[in-house]
């Protein structure tokens, strides 16, 4: 017996991540949240360039779609390498047959033509007709007027906003400052910290909040739609859902795995492309959260997207898993050479 259920969807990635495995130490101990971004973070985005931001977009790719994820929304960064960066991730995407909604995070960090640039290249995406929508980084790295410039190109070109929203005490101002701007169309990322409700869904990623050791964002207690992400950290949407459910329990020992199911399938309403996919799972039933909480290891056994078998007996047909890992073995080589060469 199998369950077939429509594709499964990833609400906030960061695919330039994938190849971060394994990366080289940072430069020092990260202390608290800010120092995981400086040093770490802050110096992967810094160096890649359009080459590896394909290849990593493609190993994610991969495997997304071996969890039975067909639907990413993705957010990326990479300062010295802005235009064309998001092409290269949707070509990646598009070679496994994944679909990806991104975005180009922009800030100030590296100056008032840096966030420029970034706005450039939401802007050009989005009008040669890109999936996606304008992405900001956090309010605490971009001035007021950035945030401003960014909320009305998402308004004039019909699409919503996708931020980081307070992950951390250094953005405990998010909700001042983007009140009056955000409305329902935002995706919210995290939203740890927020000390206020904004308009908007918000995306939870409790397995990386755990991770960066932020705190727990209380999702349930929010007014707002909630979906899931996972900040990077793969596109296993089962397994997050996994998370999701046993950081509600620990804070609340009478939560039932339906809450965190909920945050799972509403994904599907920000992308609902994905109801035209189709996973075929290992295990009957794979759409009981209370049989799912405690099932590890479900898997598709195929998976079909727009009618296209891309995943049969479990493994993707449509690129070469073992080309796309032996070559993101070697784009990630280039990027933690050029990581090491940093100043
Ligand atoms: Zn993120």
């Amino acid at each position: 017996m199998s369950t077939v259920t429509p594709g499964m969807v990833c609400a906030h990635h960061h695919l330039y991540s994938a190849l971060a495995r394994g990366m080289p130490a940072p430069p020092g101990t990260p202390r608290d949240f800010l120092q995981i971004l400086e040093l770490v973070w802050w110096r992967l985005d810094r160096a890649l360039d359009l080459d590896t931001i394909y290849h990593s977009a493609r190993l994610g790719a991969l495997e997304a779609l071996e969890r039975g994820t067909t639907c990413i929304i993705d957010h990326h960064e990479s300062p010295n390498a802005i235009e064309g960066s998001l092409d290269a991730i949707a070509r990646g995407c598009a070679e496994v047959g994944v679909r990806v909604d991104t975005c180009y995070g922009v800030t100030d960090r590296h100056g008032p033509e840096g966030a420029a640039a970034g706005l450039a290249e939401n802007e050009r995406y989005l009008r040669a007709g890109g999936r996606g929508r304008v992405g900001v980084h956090a309010a605490f790295t971009c001035e007021q007027s950035t945030l401003e410039a960014a909320a009305g190109l998402a308004a004039d070109l019909g699409v919503g906003v996708h931020i980081h929203v307070a992950e951390g005490v250094a953005d405990v101002d998010a909700g001042a400052r983007l009140e009056g701007l955000a409305t329902d169309d935002w995706l919210l990322v995290h939203c740890v910290h927020l000390d206020r409700d904004l308009p908007g869904t918000i995306a939870h990623n409790p397995r990386s909040n755990m991770n960066n050791a932020v705190g727990y964002a209380r999702p349930a207690a929010r007014p707002n739609r909630v979906v899931l992400g996972t900040d990077g950290i793969g596109a296993d949407m089962l397994d997050e859902f996994r998370v999701a459910f046993v950081r509600h329990r620990e804070d609340d020992v009478e939560a039932t795995p339906e809450t965190a199911w909920a945050w799972l399938t509403n994904g599907r309403e920000l992308f609902p492309e994905s109801l035209d996919d189709r996973v075929t799972w290992s295990y009957d039933p794979a759409d009981d959260p209370w049989h799912l909480a405690y099932s590890t290891g479900v898997r598709p056994l195929q998976v079909e997207i727009d009618g296209r078998v891309v995943v049969e007996d479990g493994v993707v047909t449509t690129v070469d898993p073992d080309e796309v890992r032996a070559t993101a073995r070697e784009a990630a080589g280039r990027l933690f050479a050029a990581l090491e060469a940093l100043p």
